[in-house]
């Protein structure tokens, strides 16, 4: 059964599939995709593994960002997708370009210099604005003030597993503020004086600092040096409010100051990770081993056989990367005193 629907705001006629709707507590979340045009296709397996294995049931809002204003196509074919409503906005400028302080030939050189030495998005602006972008400014986006919770959903990834249970919910009921599925070691020439730049934040904000945090995830030195690992946030299930409050805020105006998104080539994924793991009371930090998810090149699939069952999983447990050498999960683990899955060893390498 098809019905049609008139969307008010963006003045377009697109098809929906009727079905059954969920009339049951809910809270304020979405989720968040930032995309360009080009990435529709990408993206539709991604949104149609999210809404099978889990929104069609709950029937969550999803907000779409991209630096210059979608195409109705886009619109269309991705709200046919969703269950919840979708819409649509653009990232303001200030958002998406080089702040005034910044030193255009000094950052031109260096995108020169990571050219040369083959580093991945090295040479590249956009990527360079896409990952400020992520760290700072998409949870201040207006599309998103309605929200509390948001799971950020990027093109080509996929989730193996039903989530018959509420995960927003979930993390409300359980005191959680982060949730990942796979974290692993950045690449450290991307990142070399991040973590100096963080020291000096902790220096000059000692109170800001959550006093039972998680600095043993990210350092295995008492703070001295990054041990580079970090939550990878293509995937992320949050709090927005972690991003707004005080202490992020202050952060990432201090890394932004800096410069290193642009004299270096910062990624998100360590920034929010630094930040979850000082801003946090570490018990709110969670692992999702329950879901599976794949993002090129790595895969978290249960090695649990009865999980596997449990939630039709469609993964490999030998792909599963969560407890490889390179993987940094078998050390939040570890930090979290949180007992591992029975024969983990086995798929460590
Ligand atoms: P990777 O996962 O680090 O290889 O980076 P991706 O190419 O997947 O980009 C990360 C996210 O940002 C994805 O959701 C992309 O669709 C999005 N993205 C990357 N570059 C741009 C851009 O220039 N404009 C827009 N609107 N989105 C971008
Ligand atoms: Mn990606």
């Amino acid at each position: 059964q098809k019905v049609n629907t008139k969307d008010a705001k963006n003045g377009y006629v697109y098809r929906k599939v009727a079905r059954p709707k969920y009339t049951g507590p809910k809270e304020k979340a979405t989720f968040v995709t930032l995309a360009r045009d080009e990435d529709l296709y990408s993206l539709l397996g991604s949104i149609a593994s999210v809404e099978d294995r889990f929104n069609s049931k709950f029937q969550y809002d999803w907000v779409f960002l991209n630096d210059a204003e979608f195409s109705d196509e886009f619109k269309r074919i991705t709200s046919a997708m969703i269950s919840g409503s979708t819409k649509y906005g653009v990232v303001p400028k200030e958002h998406w370009s080089f702040p005034p302080w910044i030193d255009q030939d000094k950052a031109a050189k260096v995108r020169e210099e990571m050219r040369e030495n083959q580093i991945i998005y090295g040479d590249s602006v956009s990527y360079r604005h896409m990952c400020r972008f992520e760290s700072g400014f998409f949870y201040r986006h207006e599309l998103l003030d309605d929200y509390d919770w948001y799971w950020r959903v990027e093109p080509d990834t996929r989730i193996y597993c039903d989530v018959d249970y509420d995960i927003f919910k979930f993390m409300r009921d359980n005191g959680k503020k982060y949730g990942f599925t796979i974290s692993l070691r950045e690449y450290d020439a991307t990142i070399k004086t991040l973590w100096s730049t963080t020291k000096e934040f902790m220096e000059k904000n000692p109170d800001l600092i959550h006093p039972n945090n998680m600095m043993d995830f990210i350092s295995d030195d008492g703070g001295a040096s990054y041990n580079l690992c970090h939550f990878w946030s293509n995937f992320e299930v949050g709090w927005l409010d972690l991003w707004r409050g005080p202490a992020y805020s202050a952060y990432f105006d201090h890394l932004d100051q800096a410069g290193g998104f642009f004299y270096e080539r910062w990624g998100d994924a360590p920034v929010h990770s630094i930040g979850a793991a000082l801003f946090l009371d570490r018990s709110e930090i969670h692992h999702f081993g329950d879901i599976g998810y794949y993002h090129v090149p790595f895969h978290s699939c249960p090695i649990e056989e009865s999980i596997r069952i449990q939630n039709r999983c469609n993964c490999n447990p030998n792909d599963d990367f969560t407890w490889k050498g390179y993987s940094c999960t078998s050390k939040f683990y570890t930090v979290s005193k949180t007992e591992k899955p029975k024969g983990w060893q086995k798929y460590a390498d």
